[in-house]
């Protein structure tokens, strides 16, 4: 086993229960191989102080994954971590077939994510280096798992991965009509990175279905339009689906006719920039009860690029020229590096230029099951505002 000193400053964070790993906290910059299972000690006193396993990723270089002398990453310490983690969830009540069942860092082991969706598993990898014991965790995860999973897949979220997504164990159809509060949403589980749902905005959907009776509601980067259907399904009046990519169309009627809500006038979805739906908007005059943002951290389409900690001010400027008095939005975001902090003081800044005033009435992080980890902030990553426009 390899042994990593670390710099005094880096020792103090590991002993306080941090488990981050970055290249600046090694004494030794000796070239790291991923996948290594390493023993960290003081770079001063040569104390033990941890085991972490090596993975690279935007976060670190590596994951602390003990810090107890005796124990070691093998499949009998992976069943126990698991058995964890899934037994905290069964204390949840999360009122749907889809969850996050174990959320990396914060459950005990970085870099690897598993989603439950009914009776299946969808493993996501974060580095090349948790990927090297692919074989060992998932075997660990069939001898500790409640319910043995109908499938398996897995998404290789790595640089020079071989693959997006693939089917590793049991039946290969990756359909599931998962139930959410009593809302039906259709998930591919090996369809790309993504399935067709963002189980971790969960509490905002069910906050939607419960306040928008009555409202007119657009959602812009609206994807499969899951935000509309619960608005729908809450007896919004109508809903505006914006997405610049055209599969999004496909994906939100089938969203809607699974739950009988008919696609008629009242709902309606345009394949568009977000910033030209804007510009119609405003055109036209329309208004909405209920304005929706949750963009992308960052995206390039034909005509400009976005990116939340550049042009977020100018994306919620836009939004509130067509929000009702008295109407609200929802500012959310799920960059790391776009603090709640800094987001806040965004829509003040914001509404300032605009002269315009406004209350916070709600705050929303992700759902209960996307534990986060007491010495790691950016563990808490979704920020979702309620933000109310009210007069001055
Ligand atoms: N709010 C969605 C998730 C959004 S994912 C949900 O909760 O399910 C981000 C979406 O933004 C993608 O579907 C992508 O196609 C879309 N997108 C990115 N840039 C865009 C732009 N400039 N205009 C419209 N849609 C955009």
């Amino acid at each position: 086993m390899t042994t990593l000193l670390l710099k005094p400053l880096a020792t103090n964070r590991i002993q306080n229960g941090h488990v981050c790993i970055q290249k600046d906290d090694l004494v030794n910059d000796r070239a790291l191989k991923e996948g290594e299972d390493v023993t960290l000690v003081s770079g001063k006193t040569k104390a033990f102080i941890g085991k972490a396993i090596t993975g690279f990723q935007h976060k670190g270089i590596g994951w602390v994954y003990t810090t107890k002398q005796h124990e070691t990453f093998n499949e009998a310490f992976v069943v126990n971590v698991f058995q964890q983690a899934f037994h905290k969830r069964q204390a949840m009540n999360l009122q749907t077939t889809a969850y996050r069942l174990f959320n990396g860092e914060s459950d005990g082991i970085g870099g690897v994510t598993i989603d439950w969706y009914n009776d299946s598993a969808v493993f996501s990898w974060y580095s090349a280096g948790i990927y090297r014991y692919q074989e060992m965790i998932i075997n660990a995860f069939l001898k500790s798992c409640l319910q043995q999973p109908r499938s398996i897949f897995e998404k290789l979220r790595f640089q020079n991965a071989p693959c997006e997504t693939q089917w590793v164990y049991g039946d290969s159809d990756d359909k599931r009509v998962i139930i959410e509060n009593g809302i039906h949403y259709a998930t591919y589980l090996n369809d790309g990175l993504m399935t067709g749902i963002f189980l971790d905005q969960r509490d905002v959907r069910h906050y939607l279905l419960q306040n928008s009776r009555g409202q007119s509601v657009l959602n812009t980067f609206s994807y499969t339009a899951a935000f509309s259907l619960a608005s729908a399904c809450g007896n919004a009046s109508q809903t505006t689906s914006v997405d610049v990519a055209k599969r999004s169309i496909e994906k939100s009627t089938e969203h809607f006719a699974l739950n009988n809500v008919a696609v008629d006038d009242a709902h309606k979805f345009y394949v568009m920039d977000v910033f030209d739906y804007f510009k119609y908007a405003q055109k036209k005059a329309l208004t909405f009860d209920w304005v929706i943002l949750d963009p992308p951290s960052f995206a390039r389409t034909k005509k400009r690029t976005f990116s939340v900690l550049k042009n977020y001010g100018e994306l919620l400027a836009d939004a509130i020229k067509v929000t009702k008095m008295n109407g609200r939005i929802v500012v959310s975001t799920n960059a790391s590096n776009f603090t709640k902090e800094m987001v806040e003081t965004m829509i003040q800044t914001t509404f300032q230029n605009m002269r315009k005033a406004f209350i916070i009435e709600q705050y929303f992080t992700q759902a209960q099951d996307f534990t986060t980890h007491p010495n790691e902030a950016q563990t808490a990553y979704l920020k979702v505002f309620i933000v109310k426009v009210v007069a001055n």
